[in-house]
């Protein structure tokens, strides 16, 4: 009755992802290649992105397989455990119920790997020998380091410059793992070398470093690219999350979810527990799926809905999505895979359409958050959970007020084990908040490309 932990068998790991495409309540506006403006076909992504990617990008189907060499991978930590936050739920005195599903127990310890072993499978499948890629935190690129391993593939990372300085042990962990990683912007890179003719301080952002992985990429016949949230087919590998937690809400006896709660860089995590009870949303279930972002990157709550470059130097396909506009750096918050100025078209579309809404706040009060957690459920999280934890502890606030028990579920991405300094900055009061940057936005937004009813 009073369980705390709700773990499902092995061979209860789902068969196959699910693609909310099957579900929009529109179709999603194509993708544009950045140099012609015209809409992208597969040979246009096939320099950067195995086949089976493409193809499950632009799928209409609402089920697709999920490879058996990948599933003997993610058994190794998958099924993950969903958790009913009892002490938590005790010292806010709220009569909700909090779930979280705690995606830290992978090998580089968040939700990143449910993808990067799928790529790294398809990509070993093409006979690619090398991926590129970028990393804010360093979350994804030991993610990608630790599933290229596993496949026998060469991994190159450029990393943002704040984080990289920030976080030598992700870097460190990458390396354990093989792989190379550079500072980005890097002169590795045309790409890099231009940014920091302009401003040889410029403390990095993902636009930019995806631009130096994606350049790498085209330049090297043997190499592919690889993204680590963002685009459908990654928010289809991160499926897993929801499904999972679905069966597990079961096993806890709730008939369903009432509020879903995650934190958005890209979108990935929180399309992996979202996406599945958006299918019930829009089959008629009363469900507030709440996208948590942060005030210095503000990107569903103050951006705009619009096509942009996924990237600063115009390299990667323009996409219809909420974004700060493409040159838009944000402040280097500790939340570093939070810090990029666009997010799913997926998400985009959910939150345009009404489906998903969306709330921003600062990064000390999301501290807050995390460390009323950690003193309850003992997990230490990363900086970017804290801003679900946030969002389901207003949650379950407002139900106090209401008196409602609703049930709340969030996604718990990861663990804050390689981010102690911002802990130690945060107790010794160092953190700051930095001002919603309404005026960067305005100029930011002014450079959108003049396409598609810009
Ligand atoms: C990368 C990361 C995020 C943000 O990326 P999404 O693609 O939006 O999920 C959130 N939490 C953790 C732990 C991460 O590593």
């Amino acid at each position: 009755m009073d369980d705390v932990k709700f773990v499902l068998d092995e061979n209860e790991l789902p068969k196959k992802w699910y693609n909310v495409n099957a579900d929009l309540p529109k179709p999603l506006d194509p993708p544009l290649h950045p140099m012609t403006l015209e809409p992208l076909g597969p040979e246009d992504l096939a320099p950067l992105f195995p086949m089976e990617c493409i193809k499950q990008e632009m799928s209409p189907e609402r089920y697709i397989d999920i490879p058996g060499e990948v599933r003997d991978v993610l058994r190794l930590w998958r099924p993950s455990p969903l958790y009913r936050a009892r002490r938590l739920e005790k010292l806010l005195k709220t009569p909700a119920k909090i779930y979280y599903k705690w995606e830290g127990v992978s090998p580089p310890g968040s939700h990143k790997p449910n993808t990067a072993v799928a790529q790294a499978y398809y990509n070993m499948k093409e006979g690619i020998e090398r991926i590129s890629t970028e990393t804010g935190a360093g979350q994804w690129g030991s993610s990608l380091a630790f599933a290229t391993k596993l496949f026998e593939l060469e991994c190159m990372v450029y990393m943002v410059k704040c984080s990289y300085e920030q976080k030598p042990y992700r870097r460190i962990m990458m390396e354990a793992w093989g792989a190379k990683v550079v500072p980005s912007p890097s002169e590795l890179t045309d790409a890099g070398k231009a940014i920091l003719k302009k401003d040889s301080k410029c403390p990095g952002s993902l636009g930019i470093a995806i631009s130096e992985a994606v350049n790498d990429a085209m330049a090297k016949e043997n190499t592919h690219y690889s993204l680590g949230s963002v685009l459908n087919h990654v928010c289809i590998h991160q499926s897993v999350v929801g499904l999972e937690a679905k069966k597990q809400l079961e096993m806890a006896g709730e008939e369903k979810a009432d509020i879903v709660v995650g934190c958005v860089g890209g979108g990935s995590n929180f399309a992996g527990l979202a996406f599945p009870y958006v299918h019930d949303k829009v089959n008629g279930a009363d469900i507030d799926i709440v996208a948590v972002e942060p005030m210095a990157c503000p990107t569903l709550t103050k951006g705009t809905y619009a096509y942009d470059y996924g990237d600063t130097a115009k390299m990667a396909p323009i996409v219809k999505m909420y974004t700060l506009g493409h040159d838009f750096v944000p402040e280097p918050i500790h939340a570093g895979g939070l810090r990029y100025h666009g997010d799913s078209p997926q998400l985009s579309l959910l939150v345009s359409e009404g489906v998903i809404r969306a709330e921003a706040y600062h990064q000390i009060e999301c501290f807050d958050a995390a460390k009323m957690f950690a003193e309850t459920e003992g997990f230490l999280v990363a900086p970017e959970t804290s801003h679900a934890v946030k969002g389901a502890i207003e949650a379950a606030l407002k139900c106090k007020e209401s008196g409602e028990e609703r049930v709340i579920v969030f996604n718990n991405s990861g663990h804050g084990h390689f981010d102690l300094a911002a802990y130690d900055a945060y107790h010794q009061g160092k953190l700051v908040d930095y001002e919603y940057p309404a005026e960067l936005i305005k100029q930011s937004l002014k450079n959108l490309p003049d396409v598609g009813g810009n």
